[in-house]
């Protein structure tokens, strides 16, 4: 059954392969963007998950165009590197703006069209240091770290709505995030990978496509790891 979805940050990285993945089998497909517009074949919609204003717009042009928000993955996010002693109070609150807050609010606007449908899937994309931790990242793994509250949250909340939660915690996956760290890092991260590289967006796009069909209907609350045994299952 096509199923209307909406992934933020869905233009680029993996948010983008995520969007492709459920429009390759069918369904209608929307992502967020800020001003670079959507890949071929999605429907791009301008927001700022910092903006509550923002984020009900997009939403409210999706219904429109698409019909409800019934599969939500919330992919959008951005670090701000620096040791705790260095780390300004602005570095901290922005990234845990965007990556925590930010997938409050469109899980928060979500919810109300899902409750209404009494169907819904929501989908949280969080990170192996969420629940590892990682020098230089106090505020990125705070922000990872709480999406495991949220979703846990709502799992208990809309749990005899049909409406699961869950968060997909990627270890390190080839993108820009990623692409622009130091070699010397980048070698060190893959010695400590049991798979022995970093993962694909694609890889992560195949968790969220299977959270979010008819497979995992009572699967709700996991956090479920795609990073290449990093974590070691948390
Ligand atoms: P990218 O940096 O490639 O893309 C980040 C996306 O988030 C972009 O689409 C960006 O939009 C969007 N975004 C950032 N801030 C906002 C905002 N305020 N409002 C709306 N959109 C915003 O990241 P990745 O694809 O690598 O990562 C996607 C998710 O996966 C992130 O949450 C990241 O933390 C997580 N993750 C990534 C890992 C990796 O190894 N790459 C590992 C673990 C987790 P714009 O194009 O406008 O900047």
């Amino acid at each position: 059954m096509a199923r209307t979805v909406l992934v933020t940050g869905g233009n680029r990285g993996i948010g983008k392969a995520i969007a492709l993945a459920f429009a390759a089998q069918g369904d209608k497909v929307a992502v967020t963007h800020r001003g670079t517009g959507a890949p071929e074949g999605v429907l791009g919609v301008k927001c700022d998950i910092t903006d509550s204003d923002s984020v009900d717009a997009a939403f409210t042009q999706v219904e429109q165009e698409l019909g409800p928000v019934e599969v939500l993955v919330a992919n959008a996010g951005i670090t701000a590197d620096t040791l705790l002693l260095r780390m300004s109070e602005e570095q901290f609150t922005s990234v845990v703006d965007t990556n925590l807050a930010g997938a409050f609010r469109v899980a928060k606007r979500a919810s109300k069209t899902m409750l209404r449908a009494r169907w819904g899937r929501m989908i949280f994309i969080s990170s192996v240091v969420g629940l590892t931790g990682n020098p230089g990242q106090v505020n990125y793994a705070a922000s990872k770290a709480g999406l495991v509250g949220v979703a846990r949250s709502i799992t208990r909340e809309l749990g005899t709505r049909n409406i699961t939660a869950n968060v997909v915690a990627p270890g390190y996956i080839t993108t820009d995030m990623t692409e622009n760290l130091p070699e010397d890092l980048k070698k060190k991260y893959v010695e400590s990978i049991p798979a022995g590289r970093f993962g694909a967006v694609d890889d992560i796009a195949a968790a969220v496509t299977f959270l979010a069909s008819d497979h995992a209907g009572y699967i709700s609350g996991a956090v479920i790891p795609v990073d290449g045994g990093l974590g070691m299952g948390h």
